[in-house]
């Protein structure tokens, strides 16, 4: 039997101005106008209080497509959350990272594509890596806990030593180097993403060997890819995931939460091209 999960995994908009290949939206979105409205989500943060959550991450799409964050995170924060946003930075001024901060917010997972601008670029199908960088610096000047994740995938993993250079010199406190996972976008473009054998076991001594040099200074999480995974990758964290339309309310274990979770009301058909060698929305 389970017990009460201990965090809430809050999708509260599929929105995103990137385009990531790698993206685990689902094919078909669901429109704005079928999120939860701030009032809903509130309440929700208050029935996760009660049901003993102790953690909400903030996620999507990008959370910071809703104007009303700040008084998520207020109603959050008031439900005793510890509260993460997960973001690509894009949408976030200073000023608005400072309102964020104020409103109580504890942690920031801010993503990064790539250590190379270009490469990072294409594969966020937009101009967002000088700013992403940028606005870490910025993060660093408050009193926020601060993570970087890093999308690994074949086209990346032959210079992680480099992405994990340039993680360092943006001061994180946690960096998460995480291989795509074949869900959404990503099971779209498995023959351009997924990594070689040999490509994973080197990455794997990479990273061992980056924890050992890093202790102390930097944690480091890592996430191989599903098809190379060992059994169930459940770390024994309890979660809920609550899809922003508020028709999945699912009690998963272990970091697979995100996978398969999710029915959406109100789903509505999306663009898609097909660029190059990737498919994305
Ligand atoms: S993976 Fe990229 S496109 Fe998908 S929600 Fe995150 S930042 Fe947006």
């Amino acid at each position: 039997m389970l017990s009460n999960p201990l965090a809430l995994i809050a999708e509260i908009t599929h929105r995103c101005p990137l385009h990531c290949v790698y993206c685990s939206n689902p094919l078909q979105m669901a429109a704005a106008k079928s999120e939860l409205s701030t009032e809903e989500w509130l309440r929700v943060f208050r029935q996760a209080e009660e049901l003993g959550v102790l953690h909400v991450h903030l996620t999507g799409g990008e959370p910071l497509a809703r104007a009303d964050l700040t008084e998520l995170i207020v109603g959050a924060h008031a439900a005793n959350l510890y509260t993460n946003l997960i973001t690509s930075g894009i949408g976030l001024s200073t000023g608005r990272l400072t309102a964020l901060v104020n409103a109580g917010l504890d942690h920031i997972q801010l993503s990064f594509q790539d250590s190379r601008e270009d490469a990072a670029n294409s594969i966020a199908g937009t101009r967002a890596h000088a700013h992403k960088v940028e606005l870490a610096k910025a993060i660093r000047k408050h009193r926020v806990a601060f993570t970087v994740n890093l999308v690994v995938h074949r086209q990346n993993l032959d210079h992680l030593s480099e992405m994990i250079s340039f993680i360092e010199q943006l001061e994180p406190d946690r960096m998460e180097i995480a291989h795509a996972q074949y869900y959404g976008w990503a099971l779209q473009n498995r023959a351009a993403l997924l990594p070689t054998k040999a490509q994973l076991d080197k990455a794997v001594g990479i990273v061992a060997a980056a924890e050992s040099r890093l202790a102390g200074k930097i944690r480091i999480d890592s996430v191989v890819p599903d098809y190379y995974r060992r059994g169930n990758s459940g770390n024994g964290i309890r979660k809920r995931v609550q899809s922003f339309s508020g028709m999945d309310l699912a009690r998963v274990v272990g970091l697979s939460s995100f996978q398969g979770r999710r029915m959406d009301a109100g789903a509505l058909p999306q663009l898609r091209s097909s660029r190059g060698r990737f498919r994305r929305v």
